[in-house]
C-alpha cells in the first residue's frame, strides 16, 4: 500500500480524499495556489506545497508545476480528484513516465473516453446502447449534415467530440437554423476545448439523465455499484443526485448495469467510472464515459455502503476487489444537494467572506465541504462549496432529512442556492418520482437553448 498520496486538487473533493487517506494510515500532501493558501484543509494534510497563482492555468491545470511537488514530497502517488486534470491523457501519462502511479485508469483509455465520438464507437462495439446519431464526427460538407439531420430526425443536438461541463452543445429544430448552428458549435469547441469535432445526436425530448457507476480491479473484475439519478439539471450541469433511480426496477437496473461491467472488462478498465446514459420510454441511450470520481459519487456511498475513494486508492495499489457481484446490496435511498455560492435564482455567482456557517446533523446527514465561517470561497473557481447529502431507509425519508436538513443549514455573508434546494424538495413532480431533464429549466421559466 502507499505510504504517502499527493491530491491534485482542492475544495470539498481534496478534503473527501484527504479523509480516504488518513483512515488508511497514508499520509497526504495538499497543493494550492495562492487563493487557497488559508483554507484549513491544507493545514490539515501532512504537508503541502504551493503550485503557483489562484488562475488555475497556473496552477491546478500546471502538469509540470504539480510532478514537482509530487518528487518535492516524495508521494507515491496522484489522486486528481474530479475536474482540472482528472480526465487529462496527457497528465496520466506524465504522472506515470514519471514514476508515479496515478489513481485512475490508464492514460489510453482516458484518451479513448475523451473524445466522445471514439468513447461511443468504442461502446457500441462493447454492446452499450448508444443514443441515434451520425456516425462519428460530422465532416465539412453541408448536404451530408443536412442528410444526416434529415435520418436522425428534428430536434437534434450538435455536440462537441471534446466537449464536458455541460459545455459545447446546441439544440436544432430546423433544417433551416442547421449549417449555422454546426459552425457555431465548431467554432466555440476549437476555442474552448482545442478541438473543432463535432457530431450529431437525436435530441431527447423527456429523459431521464440516469448513470452506472462502476469499478474495476487491475486483474480483469468488474463490478456495477448500481445507479444514480441526475436528472435534476440546469445548463446540462447536475444539481441533485439521487440513488437509486426511483424509475428502475432492480431487473431493469441489473441488465444495464451488466453491460456496463462487461464492457470494462472488455476495454481493460481500471478504477472507477461511470457510464452516462439517457433514458427515455424504457431505452437506455449511452451519452458519455466519465473515467474519474464524480461529484455524486457519495449517494452511491450512502447505498452500498462502501468508500469509492479508497476503493479506487486499493485498484491503483494493483490489490483485487475483495468483493463480486453478488456480494453487493443496494440499501434505502440517498440524496445529494450540491450546495453552490450563488444566487438560487439567477445563479450568478457569489463569492466572498462567509461569516455564519451552521450546518445540519442528525441520523442520515452527511456534509462534504471545505468551508467553514470566516472562509473567504475565491472568485477563481468553481462555485459548488460543499454537498449536502442524506439518507434514509426509503426515498420519502430521504427527502424528509432533507427538508430538514435544508431548513437548519445556515449559510451567511454570501449567497447560496439553498432557498432553490428547499423549493424543489417541496417541488410535487419531484416527489412523485423524479423529473425529466428539462424540468427544472422548464419550472424556472428558462428553457433550454
Ligand atoms: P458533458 O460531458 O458536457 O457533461 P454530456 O454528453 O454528458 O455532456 O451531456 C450532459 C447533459 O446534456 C445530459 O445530462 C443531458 O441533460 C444533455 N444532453 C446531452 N445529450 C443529449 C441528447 N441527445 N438529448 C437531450 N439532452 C442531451
Amino acid at each position: 500500500m502507499f505510504e504517502k498520496i499527493l491530491i491534485a486538487n482542492r475544495g470539498e473533493i481534496a478534503l473527501r480524499v484527504q479523509r480516504a487517506c488518513r483512515e488508511l494510515g497514508i499520509k497526504t500532501v495538499a497543493v494550492y495556489s495562492e487563493a487557497d493558501k488559508e483554507a484549513k484543509y491544507v493545514k490539515l494534510a501532512d504537508e503541502s506545497v504551493c503550485i503557483g497563482p489562484a488562475s488555475s492555468s497556473l496552477s491546478y491545470l500546471n502538469i509540470p508545476a504539480v510532478i514537482s511537488a509530487a518528487e518535492v514530497t516524495d508521494a507515491q502517488a496522484i489522486h486528481p480528484g474530479y475536474g482540472f486534470l482528472s480526465e487529462n491523457a496527457d497528465f496520466a501519462e506524465r504522472v506515470e513516465q514519471s514514476g508515479f502511479v496515478f489513481i485512475g485508469p490508464r492514460a489510453e483509455t482516458i484518451r479513448l473516453m475523451g473524445d466522445k465520438v471514439s468513447a461511443k464507437n468504442a461502446m457500441k462495439q462493447a454492446g452499450v446502447p448508444c443514443v441515434p446519431g451520425s456516425e462519428g464526427a460530422l465532416n465539412d460538407d453541408p448536404v451530408d449534415t443536412i442528410k444526416t439531420a434529415k435520418k436522425v430526425g428534428y430536434p437534434v443536438i450538435i455536440k462537441a467530440a471534446g466537449g464536458g461541463g455541460g459545455r459545447g452543445m446546441r439544440v436544432v429544430h430546423t433544417e433551416a437554423a442547421l449549417i449555422n448552428a454546426v459552425n457555431m458549435t465548431k467554432a466555440e469547441a476549437q476555442a474552448a476545448f482545442g478541438n473543432p469535432m463535432v457530431y450529431m445526436e437525436k435530441f431527447l425530448e423527456n429523459p431521464r439523465h440516469i448513470e452506472i457507476q462502476i469499478l474495476a480491479d487491475q486483474h480483469g473484475n468488474a463490478v456495477y455499484l448500481g445507479d444514480r439519478d441526475c436528472s435534476m439539471q440546469r445548463r446540462h450541469q447536475k444539481i441533485i443526485e439521487e440513488a437509486p433511480s426511483p424509475l428502475l426496477s432492480t431487473k431493469i437496473r441489473d441488465k444495464i448495469g451488466e453491460r456496463c461491467a462487461d464492457a470494462c472488462r472488455k476495454i481493460k478498465y481500471r478504477g472507477a467510472g461511470t457510464f452516462e446514459f439517457l433514458y427515455e420510454n424504457g431505452e437506455f441511450y449511452f451519452i458519455e464515459m466519465n473515467t474519474r470520481l464524480q461529484v455524486e459519487h457519495t449517494v452511491t456511498e450512502m447505498i452500498t455502503g462502501l468508500d469509492l475513494v479508497q476503493q479506487q486508492i486499493f485498484v491503483a495499489a494493483g490489490e483485487k476487489l475483495k468483493f463480486r457481484q453478488r456480494d453487493i446490496e443496494l440499501r434505502g435511498h440517498a440524496i445529494e444537494c450540491r450546495i453552490n455560492a450563488e444566487d438560487p435564482y439567477n445563479f450568478v455567482p457569489s463569492p466572498g467572506k462567509i461569516s455564519t456557517f451552521h450546518m445540519p446533523g442528525g441520523p442520515g446527514v452527511r456534509i462534504d465541504t471545505h468551508a467553514y465561517a470566516g472562509y473567504t470561497v475565491p472568485s477563481n473557481y468553481d462555485s459548488m462549496i460543499g454537498k449536502l447529502i442524506t439518507y434514509g431507509a426509503t426515498r420519502e425519508q430521504a427527502i424528509a432529512r432533507m427538508r430538514i436538513a435544508l431548513s437548519e443549514m445556515m449559510i451567511d455573508g454570501i449567497k447560496t442556492n439553498i432557498p432553490l434546494h428547499a423549493d424543489l424538495m417541496a417541488d410535487a413532480a419531484f416527489h412523485i418520482g423524479g423529473t425529466s431533464i428539462h424540468y427544472l429549466e422548464q419550472k424556472l421559466g428558462i428553457g433550454h437553448k
